[in-house]
């Protein structure tokens, strides 16, 4: 496949684009993540000369059921400053100043919200009232759901236990939150493996899988006709 640039577009994916720095026509190198109509915005001076990329944030309904925005991101060049280098700018509601991240802080900043996501989706499982929330004893140093006190290595939180169907003080299974300082975790131990959240998710999805054809059992016992 070949593909066939624009006049205004150079091999790297630039186009060029005028400028009017005091009022001169010059031609600079634009990216293509730009949106800027440089020729529309003119600077005094080049080192004035910025690009920006699309703007995006975290949307929510606020008060009165307006959309408010947080965490405003977008990609920002000024490339005649002294510092040429692209960076995500990034801005909150609570300050007006903005943060320049790199390619690496950026990465961190999207895993941080991936943890973020995962921690908001517990959130509305409380408020459902469809998930328990684990705590802890509150003494602990290091985590919030561990059971332990005093001095301690070791953090394990509540069990979370499924009991044997035939009544008995018996356990089928259990599942707990383990970490232990300078060594393993923090895992879901479950069925005897250390599980990530994610993992846990596929087990327990595996197990709603399983406890249909638990269920189809007494359905078909239900259809059989009586001896
Ligand atoms: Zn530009
Ligand atoms: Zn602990």
């Amino acid at each position: 496949m070949s593909i066939t640039h624009t006049e205004q577009q150079t091999s790297q994916g630039e186009r060029t684009a005028l400028v009017s720095v005091r009022g001169k026509a010059t031609e600079i190198a634009c990216p293509s993540w730009c949106t800027v109509d440089h020729t529309a915005k003119g600077v005094a001076a080049i080192e004035d000369v910025f690009h920006t990329g699309e703007c995006r944030s975290v949307l929510f309904t606020g008060h009165g059921g307006e959309q408010r925005g947080s965490l405003l991101a977008e990609l920002w060049q000024a490339p005649f400053a002294r510092d040429t280098a692209p960076k995500l700018t990034v801005s909150t509601d609570q300050d007006d100043d903005c943060h320049e991240l790199d390619a690496d802080a950026t990465d961190q900043l999207a895993a941080d919200l991936e943890a973020h996501a995962a921690w908001l989706r517990s959130q509305a499982a409380v408020l459902r009232g469809t998930r328990p929330a684990l705590t802890g004893t509150g003494s602990c140093h290091a985590h919030r759901w561990c059971t332990a006190t005093g001095d301690h290595q070791e953090h394990t939180s509540p069990m979370v236990k499924f009991p044997h169907p035939d009544g008995s003080s018996g356990v089928v299974v259990d599942a707990y939150l383990f970490a232990e300082d300078g060594g393993t975790g923090p895992v879901v131990a479950f069925c005897d493996a250390d599980l990530t959240p994610a993992q846990t998710r596929a087990a327990v999805a595996d197990m709603r899988a399983w406890l249909v054809k638990v269920e189809a059992l007494a359905d078909t016992l239900d259809g059989e006709a009586p001896a």
